[in-house]
């Protein structure tokens, strides 16, 4: 067990996990007292890219297939975690609201096929949720009532606490710069120091491509996309806006939802950037939230604060779970697109799962882990 900052010179495990966002702490803690496990993180925290930016919304109906059976595999662990590693709840009641502008009809229709408990309602209900809507705007409107707000840090540091209490070694500060293949085994660089292992994971979000090469292992072409945020004040004489839904536009020209009192919009934004330390473009948010103006009867008079986040994806959107077909002990688990925390616990599962030769402890159909194989590029 450690939580220190500074790696040793040297050290040999059964699986070095590189990455300490969701994707790689969920794992680690499924993987805990099943193998020895190391998780290295360049940031001086976990979660400090694509997890610690998320809109944190836990919607079943996100997606295509894979992606629905993903987040209902791992449905009961969020809705009732092990509460000997997370004290707290992790999802909060939201519900979502869609509201269909006429061109966005098609794509909603196609979007909506099988949508869970996701109903219908007229457009004068859809205001008694969402108060400040222009009616005026839209076509219709539908309300799913089993979507949540995750406490996605909590989430996070319950998968931390669970590695080490199981025994990981986590490092922070730790930027992994080379990977070689050496005797059968993987020698993974850092500057402070040199890990030693069968199985290397590769975790590293929007980095997992540069990661792969640094490794000698083919890229598979993710897509980091760029996802922005802005907190507005909500007006004034808002009722119950701590109530309201989490709201999707169709078209999707905005986002938003209530949190600690202000009002999260997002302008749905998906530009093609390489991985880097993202941040929002004055100008997208200033587009985006012109356009969530004048779908609404208020006006957004200031923005408190703004951030980005890098959304991975896949050339087929879905995610990429599994052992490198050409590279011995190379294992892929990247590619989370825009869903990547409320699928946690399933990829985490199926991932340690494939790792250890196991079946996976989650409801997934027997042949579902094929359709995530990086073989399939
Ligand atoms: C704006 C936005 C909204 C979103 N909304 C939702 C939502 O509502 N619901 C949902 O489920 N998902 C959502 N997502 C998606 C979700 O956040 C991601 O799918 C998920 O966080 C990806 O996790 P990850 O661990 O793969 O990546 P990351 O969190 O980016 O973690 C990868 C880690 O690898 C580390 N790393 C990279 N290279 C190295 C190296 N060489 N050495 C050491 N460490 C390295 C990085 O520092 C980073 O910490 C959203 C994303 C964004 C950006």
């Amino acid at each position: 067990m450690s939580d220190n900052l500074t790696a040793p010179n040297s050290l040999t495990a059964d699986v070095v996990i590189v990455g300490a966002g969701i994707a790689g702490a969920g794992l680690a803690a499924a993987l805990g007292g099943r193998r020895h496990v190391v998780l290295l993180e360049r940031e001086a925290q976990a979660g400090y890219h694509a997890t610690g930016r998320s809109a944190a919304v836990f919607t079943p109906t996100y997606g295509d297939g894979p992606i629905r059976m993903l987040t209902a595999a791992g449905a009961a662990a969020l809705h009732d975690p092990d509460s000997a590693f997370w004290p707290h709840p992790i999802l909060k009641p939201r519900g979502m609201l869609r509201l269909v502008a006429a061109d966005g009809y098609a794509d909603y229709a196609r979007h909506m096929y099988e949508a869970g408990d996701a109903h219908d309602i007229c457009l004068n209900e859809a205001r008694d949720l969402f108060p400040i809507m222009d009616p005026q705007r839209f076509i219709t409107a539908s309300y799913e009532r089993d979507v949540f707000d995750i406490d996605v840090d909590g989430l996070l540091q319950g998968y931390l606490r669970k590695a080490r209490r199981l025994g990981a070694d986590v490092y922070f500060g730790c930027e992994v710069t080379g990977i070689v293949r050496d005797g059968g085994r993987w020698r993974v660089e850092t500057d402070d120091g040199v890990f030693d292992a069968p199985v290397v994971v590769n975790a590293a979000g929007a980095w997992a491509d540069g990661l792969a090469g640094r490794a000698g292992v083919r890229h598979l072409g993710f897509r980091p996309l760029r996802r922005s945020m802005a907190v507005i004040d909500l007006p004034a004489d808002a009722p119950a806006s701590e109530a309201w839904p989490f709201v999707v536009r169709f078209p999707l020209d905005w986002y938003a939802k209530p949190d600690s009192g202000w009002l999260i919009v997002s302008p749905g934004d998906e530009e093609l950037m390489l991985a880097h330390d993202a941040y929002a473009d004055d100008m997208v948010i200033a587009e985006g939230l012109h356009r969530f103006e004048q779908d609404v009867t208020m006006t957004v008079e200031k923005v408190r604060r703004s951030w980005a986040g890098l959304r991975t994806h896949s050339a087929d959107g879905f995610p990429v779970v599994g052992f490198d077909p050409n590279a011995e002990g190379f294992f892929w688990l990247a590619g989370q697109g825009g869903f990547g925390v409320q699928a946690a616990p399933a990829l985490s599962d199926l991932a340690a799962a494939l790792i250890c030769g196991d079946e996976p402890s989650c409801l997934l159909p027997p042949a579902f882990a094929g359709r995530l194989a990086p073989a399939r590029f």
